[in-house]
């Protein structure tokens, strides 16, 4: 029995390359929803061939969005169910969708996600990079005395960041991230995801830069670049432990007690406070 409901927006992740990334209920969705909103309809219907999706295809672009959104609300009075897809990966990332989302919403149906593939968040799970925190930045500008201000303003940023980089302006993008970042930064270039020749490969900015050089296939296809955040050194963060470590040391109350009463007071970390006590005795 279908778990379709009528009256419903579906937003379901279609893959970005192995087609075998998409899910049974992406599957299931699609084959039963009343009608699908893709943004080119020749190339989702290649897409629904494969699996043998029967659907009814209906064109959402960014060009047609707020036209189509009030047609869909109606659609959607009319007990009809919708699937929202894009050409790869999910919907809204980097693609259409927001307006028509919030007009349904505002309509008081429901939005219901189906996931499955996303080229970030693929990306940063084989990466390497810190992943507790992240930013995604989307499309960087095409114009590099823009694209290397909006580096300059992610310069500082202490956790992973990350942008979707198009083929013809990769190699570019990659200089002007060395230029503002140096060459030294660490970075996770992802190319081709899911595909036949996919690379993943976390490196500094410089040896980016050289295997593109050496190796011209690497400029090609699609792109996921991932930086490293600045790396915080975190003895620096605590100021007035570190004032008070020193004003108790200087009064000859024993390490361990100092940074006991550091820690308290200053709500620091007894042991890291005791380490840098030591650090200066043994400089001593
Ligand atoms: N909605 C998509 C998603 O969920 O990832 C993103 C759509 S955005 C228009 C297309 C960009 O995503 C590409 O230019 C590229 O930066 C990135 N991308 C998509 N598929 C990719 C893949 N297989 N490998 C690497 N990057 C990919």
């Amino acid at each position: 029995m279908s778990y379709i409901q009528a009256s419903c927006l579906y937003i379901v992740a279609t893959p970005i390359g192995n087609l075998q990334d998409l899910s049974a209920r992406a599957i299931e969705t699609l084959s039963e929803v009343d009608v699908i909103c893709c943004e080119d309809t020749r190339h989702s219907k290649r897409l629904l061939e494969h699996f043998s999706i029967k659907g009814k295809l209906q064109s959402l672009h960014d060009h047609n969005e707020k036209d189509k959104s009030s047609r869909i609300v109606e659609w959607l009075q009319s007990g009809q169910s919708i699937a929202l897809i894009s050409d790869a990966g999910t919907p809204l990332i980097s693609d259409p969708g927001c307006y028509l989302v919030n007009c349904v919403k505002q309509a008081g149906f429901d939005v219901i996600p189906i996931p499955g593939a996303c080229a970030i968040i693929a990306a940063l799970s084989a990466s390497g990079l810190p992943t507790d925190r992240f930013y995604f930045e989307g499309f960087v500008p095409a114009k590099s005395s823009n694209r290397k201000a909006r580096f300059e303003s992610l310069k500082e940023f202490e956790h992973t960041w990350i942008y979707y980089e198009s083929p013809h302006r990769i190699t570019d993008s990659l200089k002007d991230l060395q230029s503002v970042l140096g060459g030294e930064r660490i970075i996770c270039f992802a190319r081709e995801l899911t595909k036949t020749f996919e690379t993943i490969r976390k490196d500094s900015i410089e040896n980016i830069l050289q295997l593109m050089h050496d190796d011209h296939n690497q400029t090609k296809g699609e792109f996921v670049i991932m930086v490293q955040g600045i790396v915080v050194d975190k003895s620096e963060e605590n100021e007035a432990a570190i004032s008070l470590l020193r004003l108790l040391i200087d009064e000859k109350i024993p390490l361990k007690t100092a940074a006991k009463i550091a820690a308290q007071h200053c709500d620091d970390k007894k042991n890291k406070l005791y380490k840098l006590a030591l650090s200066w005795q043994e400089q001593l």
